[in-house]
């Protein structure tokens, strides 16, 4: 039963159409199992019914069309208990209730285990057996096993099937849930973005000329076959023969009709190269991996291995630009920087990505743009989403996807009612950010990349909070060098001069890695990160530092950020190092004004020694993203856990409160530069905690500065007293929230007026 399992679970992932994945996975439980029927029920959620989606073993089973109410019989038992019922004999249970038109008159066995996903019930899957007798434990084990794994393809094939969810028309829209990425909405047309030789996320696209596809197909194919080659030649004298024999197997399969003909003869129905190579090498690989014997199920691999390089070929042939819609909805699996930053600014409307969550990059990128993000959408199926109608939600964190005419026009009236917001707040640029009784809280922006400058001058930012120095790292092959660096740090300088640039020397590690420094852990947010790498490696941070000394030359605004620190000796050590490479380039007789040098406090052990480390430096920059990810033990980018992540949670409140409180004997300034900066709402409480700046996207800034300019310290300090008492993120959010509504501001942290 168990190597059954294997496949079964193979299978469960990859069938892609709702009615298939049911019918087939009923069909091999039953045989697996040896039980007499198998079933599937799934919750229908507008009629509160769970419905028979898929049957076997039972004479003319009512497929589609028996519904048992929510509460009723075995079915209903197994929801509300949200664990496996297991009779010897159902009709003699008092939840008993027959289902209307099964004939199951001869199986009284039962065995019927809840389909949850992420907390919901979204059904039930039934054995049933002519014998007087419970399922044993490995049984249930099995069934369990399978029904997990059912429930996220159920949850995946749900949202894409394009047959209506039952009880559902095809014209409503329904809401699909994400985490909001980036405040805005718009309405736009997907454009999927998939890595490169990734067959899983290419998506579903259509070709009229069907003879130049197949040109295209065929000289991929004979690339891969030459490449092969040119691998055994290079290969044959270090490679055992039976190492070899696995390139054989490459060119014997590449020339095998299988894989050849089947992918022609999708293309010959429509489908482009990419789509068709998909499906093929999906479909031999399966064939594969139902195979008991261990060996040959491992040629599965070999066939994806080879269905990749194809893959890489098509797509390095196809150097034809891409073509964005004018309103392009980038989606993709993970959407990179770079693959937003090849869209054209004027074409992008809005981000949602499978991955991520409201720090992460993508979030920051696109709050950056100002554009409306939905993140961690774990049920995306981003292969059936190109080219079709999509509204983005950033506030709520949802997307529509065909959704109806009506939804359409409400969302772009929306989206007008937020493009004259937008215009609203750009009258405030030049005002201050100061609150009703003078209070000045100094707002900066964040930034890194270079297209992202001009904007938050625009902006009216009274300087650069937070300079990401990893994103040119990342945009290159290899380290930039120390003249490569100056001249990137050179520009931000000296545009925002005099206003003050901060330069975070560099953060890799974590979720930010460069191709050309590979750095592979278990636990790699607890690992080699931040300072500790540049610590460990003093010519990469010599080198970074010299750049920026040298950048700095005639100006005084250069400010250093320290990220990742844990400990006061990282900071000792970093400013032995900073003091060396400036005594170093004054005695070369360069002229250079000793930089403010910064901490961020982004790990709990720094919260606890904020002021040791203030002592040390000048400034202290909070980066409440990280802090969040570690007071919390939630992984920033992980979607599973997403809900847990939120930096209004009340730990997160009372840090950053003690944090200020402690610094504050020493009058050294204190900003806030994560995400949650860039929140109008949160802002309250910042004034009422004293904190001196904030850095944010350059989107937030005017959104912030009218928060700010709508309240008195004392007013904030109501509501601040308010937030504490509260036991939970969500309570703190709708505090702050009727605080904006009271004073007029509403429209700041909703779609609309
Ligand atoms: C943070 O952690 O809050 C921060 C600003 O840094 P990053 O998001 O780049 O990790
Ligand atoms: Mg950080």
């Amino acid at each position: 039963m168990l190597a059954s399992l294997h496949s079964i679970l193979q299978e469960v992932n990859n069938t892609r159409h709702l009615d298939q994945l049911l019918s087939q996975t009923v069909q091999r439980i039953n045989k697996t199992m040896s039980s007499d029927a198998c079933s599937i029920y799934l919750r229908d959620v507008a009629s509160e019914c769970y419905i028979l989606e898929a049957a076997v073993g039972f004479v003319d089973a009512p497929v589609g069309k028996a519904s048992i109410k929510k509460d009723d019989g075995l079915v209903g038992l197994v929801c509300r208990r949200e664990e496996p019922v297991n009779l010897d004999n159902l009709f003699q249970h008092p939840s008993y209730h027959h289902i209307a038109g099964l004939n199951d008159e001869h199986l009284p066995g039962f065995l019927g285990v809840p389909i949850i996903h992420f907390r919901k019930v979204l059904g039930v899957l039934v054995v049933r057996q002519h014998w007087n007798r419970c399922f044993d434990e490995d049984e249930v084990a099995f069934l369990q096993t399978i029904a997990i794994q059912l429930a996220s393809s159920i949850a995946h094939a749900k949202m894409v099937s394009s047959e209506p969810v039952s009880g559902q028309t095809k014209s409503q829209s329904r809401a699909i849930v994400g985490i909001p990425g980036s405040p805005g909405v718009a309405v736009g047309v997907a454009f999927v973005v998939y890595p490169a030789a990734d067959l899983d996320a290419v998506p579903d696209r259509q070709v009229t000329d069907v003879e130049a596809e197949v040109v295209v197909f065929q000289k991929a194919l004979s690339e891969v076959r030459a490449d092969i080659k040119r691998i055994m030649v290079r290969m044959s004298s270090v490679l055992a023969p039976e190492d070899r024999a696995l390139f054989d197997a490459y060119l014997l399969m590449l020339d095998s009709g299988g894989l050849i003909d089947r992918t022609v003869e999708r293309i010959q129905k429509g489908s482009w190269a990419a789509g068709a190579l998909r499906d093929t090498v999906n479909e031999h690989a399966r064939f594969f991996e139902e195979i008991e014997d261990p060996y040959l199920r491992e040629r599965a691999d070999d066939i994806y291995d080879l269905g990749r390089r194809i893959l890489l070929c098509l797509q390095r042939g196809k150097r034809k630009p891409l073509v964005y819609p004018e309103h392009t909805i980038l989606v993709g699996e993970e959407v990179s920087a770079a693959a937003l930053a090849e869209v054209p600014a004027e074409r992008l409307a809005g981000v949602i990505s499978a991955n991520g969550s409201r720090s992460s990059h993508v979030a920051i990128l696109a709050h950056a743009l100002g554009i409306p993000a939905v993140v961690g959408a774990t049920n995306l199926s981003v292969g059936k989403m190109d080219k079709k109608d999509v509204i983005v939600d950033g506030y709520r964190g949802w997307f529509y996807l065909s959704p109806s005419a009506a939804m359409r026009s409400e969302y772009r009236r929306l989206a007008d009612e937020e493009q004259e917001l937008a215009i609203e707040l750009d009258r405030l640029s030049d005002k201050v950010a100061e609150t009703l009784d003078g209070i000045h809280v100094k707002l900066m922006v964040n930034t890194g990349l270079s297209s992202d400058i001009s904007s938050s001058l625009a902006c009216g930012a009274e300087g650069v909070g937070l300079y990401r120095t990893e994103f040119p790292f990342m945009a290159r092959e290899r380290f930039p060098g120390e003249d490569e660096q100056r001249l990137i740090y050179r520009v931000v300088l000296d545009t925002f001069s005099p206003r003050p640039v901060t330069l975070r020397t560099l953060d890799i590690g974590g979720d930010k890695n460069l191709s050309y420094f590979p750095i592979k852990e278990e636990n790699p947010f607890l690992g080699w990160r931040g300072i500790r790498i540049t610590l460990d490696q003093p010519e990469i941070f010599r080198t970074q530092i010299r750049a920026k000394l040298r950048a700095s030359i005639g100006l005084k605004n250069l400010r250093i950020l320290l990220p990742m620190v844990s400990h006061v000796s990282e900071v000792d050590v970093a400013l032995d190092i900073i003091n060396s490479v400036y005594d170093e380039l004054i005695k070369e007789g360069e002229s250079i004004q000793k930089p403010k040098i910064g901490v961020m406090i982004e790990v709990p052990s720094a919260v606890y020694q904020a002021a040791e480390l203030a002592r040390r430096v000048d400034f202290i920059s909070i980066g409440t993203n990280d802090l969040t990810q570690y007071l919390l033990a939630v992984d920033r980018n992980n979607p599973r856990v997403a809900q847990l992540y939120d930096s209004l949670h009340p730990s997160l409140l009372k840090a950053l409160q003690q944090i200020v409180e402690s610094i504050a004997p020493l009058g050294k300034p204190v900003g806030i530069c994560g995400e949650i900066a860039g929140d109008p709402a949160a802002a309250i409480l910042w004034i009422a905690m004293g904190v001196d700046n904030l850095s944010m996207s350059a989107f937030a800034l005017s959104r912030v500065k009218q928060v700010i300019r709508h309240f008195t310290v004392p007013q904030a300090q109501k509501v601040l007293t308010e937030v504490l008492q509260c036991e939970d993120a969500g309570a703190i959010r709708k505090i702050l929230s009727q605080a904006i509504e009271e004073v007029g501001l509403g429209s700041l942290v909703r779609a609309g007026k």
